[in-house]
């Protein structure tokens, strides 16, 4: 009889034949036996650790999710006879499911689509598996030609291993799925579908466009409200909205999808943006550098872009001396100016920064506002070190990952550690390497992290930092990977005492990512209003009346002459609505200036939260923001007792 030991500490004896969810809480929807998740209905013959999964478990949220994308694409089924399925995964906060119907349908069929999912949940339908030889699944799925070609290539590994393929039916309908599942679909309490979208099967622009329905998936109907709220929230601070509105930057038609353009206002803040990375990459050590934005094809292949990366690369230019790329990483020019000197040993780590323009042939269909882009300016780092050096540096560069993203109210990440993924320019001995100084100096660090398998980057094994922004949603903001490769392809060394010569090791860092992506999340976290140091306009006055004109102007003079961003509001429109622009352009502070302010040469400061401070003294409130500024507080100050 398998012996099964449950999380409390208990252990069990469960006959031969029955299910591991015999010994689990009733609320579990799925099990986790020495870490796998399986089925509730699984019975094991040996014995071994039996952990319930709950709903609301982040494996928990998987399999729901994954079990209503199954009831989604059975409803349509039943709705559209003749619909061809083809994959439904669980994503970020819900599922999706990629379908060929017989005609066309759109969002007002989202509902219908919605009920009967409501009905076939309402039957309370068991999950069932089974698993199938490859001959029976052809047959099984043989007016399903999307599941056939995923049967076909099975060798890859997508569903199941070897011969033997699972499939999960209920009722009638049937998906070719790994599993597991929840015990039967009346377990989905709480759901619904968002949108529709056109998806290429595959993500390949040459084969068949499939319609994408999205939906979401909670363990409790007050858990999907509070998502549904989130996605209110998220509305009102879309970046693309905000960015048009608060005139920060566009992309013309012109120049292409992903490329965008800074307007002065978009300007000034990515100056502010700008001068700080440099400030503190100076002040952790680093040297600035410059590089152009394109190379020969030499540099590419050397560096291993060309053999693995070119997908994302702009096509060549072609002209007399060579074909010249867009660079699309700054890591190999960085290696060039490595190795512009003879570098003995005492000379390391070499730190570079640069705020480096890459260029990225991202595809159309991902493209978003600034989130996604194919044109942008990382805040790139690479250091170059002794093997010795390589987890102190590792630790150097998580310590300023999190000063600097803590200056922006970004504390408490979520860090993971990505090992080396199939597709790599690296030997094995090398990830493992790499991977273990990552892991001793996540180790050293005290910061918690969880291990992403083959989630590397073609380079090798790196850690992400992942921040909660101001409505709860995570952003993967900063990599660091240990890099033992690029070293290697390009013969990069350093001369020990006895004049040999040794290869170093590589560390890449962008903290910020591409400025167009981290202006993005920060407007979002924002909302818009940013901290008065990144703010492009700092303080708004408002003169009552024509005859307050002068007057405010000369006020704002005297401010910007402090070295504050001040501008006069010259529009005849009445105070109200000067005071209403001022919101809506997020303008940290605003001065009203009447008879009352000139007579007593007195300022009446009105902040952000819209408190109203009268007979402020110039030279008083000139000092404070300098101070509030310089220190890039993320709190505005008060003024008045
Ligand atoms: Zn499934
Ligand atoms: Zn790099």
């Amino acid at each position: 009889m398998p012996r099964i030991e449950l999380a409390d500490g208990r252990a069990s004896e469960l006959p031969e034949g029955e299910p591991i969810g015999s010994v689990l809480p009733p609320e579990a929807i799925a099990a986790r036996m020495d870490g796998e998740l399986v089925d509730l209905s699984f019975a094991p013959s040996i014995g071994g650790k039996a952990e319930p999964v709950l709903p609301a478990d982040a494996d928990g949220l998987h399999v729901l999710r994954h079990s209503a994308a199954h009831v989604l694409a059975q409803a349509v089924c039943d709705l559209w006879p003749g619909t061809k399925y083809a994959i439904g995964p669980s994503i970020d906060d819900g599922f999706y499911y990629d379908l060929e119907l017989p005609g066309p349908i759109s969002e007002t069929d989202l509902p219908r689509i919605e009920e009967r999912m409501r009905e076939i949940v309402g039957a309370d339908q068991p999950f069932v598996r089974e698993e199938l030889s490859r001959s029976q699944a052809l047959d099984r799925f043989a007016d399903q030609p999307y599941k056939r070609e995923i049967v076909e290539s099975l060798e890859e590994g997508e569903v199941g291993g070897g011969e033997t393929v699972t499939v999960y039916r209920n009722d009638g309908w049937a998906d070719l799925c790994l599993g597991p599942h929840v015990p039967s679909t009346g377990r989905l309490k709480a759901f619904a579908l968002t949108k529709l979208a056109g998806a290429y099967w595959r993500g390949d622009e040459t084969r068949s466009m499939l319609t994408r329905i999205y939906g979401t998936a909670w363990a409790t109907p007050k858990d999907l409200r509070a998502y549904e709220q989130r996605l209110v929230e998220a509305e009102k601070r879309d970046h693309r909205r905000l960015g048009r509105e608060l005139d920060l930057f566009s992309s013309p038609e012109e120049l292409g999808p992903g490329l965008w353009i800074w307007h002065p206002k978009g300007g000034i803040f990515r100056k502010q943006l700008e001068d700080y990375v440099r400030e503190v990459n100076l002040a952790h050590g680093f040297d600035l550098v410059v590089t152009p934005h394109i190379a020969r094809s030499v540099l590419w292949e050397t560096s291993g872009h060309l053999e693995k990366y070119a997908d994302n690369m702009y096509p060549p230019m072609q002209t007399e001396t060579g074909d010249y790329y867009a660079k699309p990483m700054n890591c190999p020019f960085h290696v060039m100016i490595y190795k512009s000197s003879t570098r003995s040993y005492r000379d390391l780590p070499v730190r570079l920064s640069e705020l480096g323009t890459i260029y990225r042939h991202e595809r159309m269909g991902t493209l978003h506002g600034l989130l996604r882009i194919r044109g942008g300016t990382q805040d790139d780092s690479h250091v170059v070190c002794r093997p010795d050096q390589l987890v102190d540096e590792i630790l150097r560069a998580f310590a300023l990952t999190q000063e600097m993203h803590s200056t922006f109210g970004f504390t408490d990440p979520v860090v993971e550690l990505s090992t080396l993924p199939g597709e790599s320019i690296v030997t094995p001995e090398m990830a493992e390497r790499a991977t273990g100084a990552l892991r001793d100096a996540l180790e050293r660090s005290g910061l918690e992290y969880r291990i992403a398998e083959g989630e590397g980057s073609f380079y090798g094994p790196k850690v992400d930092f992942h921040f909660r922004d101001a409505i709860g949603r995570l952003w993967q903001l900063t990599t660091v990977q240990a890099d033992f490769g690029l070293p290697e392809r390009f013969q990069m060394e350093y001369v020990v005492e006895d004049n040999q010569r040794h290869r170093p090791v590589m560390i890449h860092r962008a903290t910020l990512g591409t400025l167009e992506r981290f202006t993005a999340v920060l407007i979002e976290h924002y909302a818009g209003a940013f901290p008065l140091w990144l703010s492009p306009e700092q303080v708004r006055l408002l003169p009552v009346a024509d005859r307050h004109l002068e007057h405010a102007r000369e006020l704002a003079s005297r401010l910007r002459d402090t070295g504050l961003r001040a501008v006069v509001d010259e529009s005849g429109e009445t105070v109200g609505r000067k005071v209403r622009a001022a919101q809506l352009a997020k303008t940290p502070y605003v001065l009203v200036i009447g008879d009352k302010e000139i007579e007593s040469g007195d300022l009446t400061v009105r902040d952000r939260a819209g408190t109203e401070t009268k007979g402020v003294g110039f030279d008083d409130f000139a000092r404070v923001l300098m101070g509030e500024a310089s220190s890039r507080t993320l709190t505005q100050s008060v003024f008045g007792i």
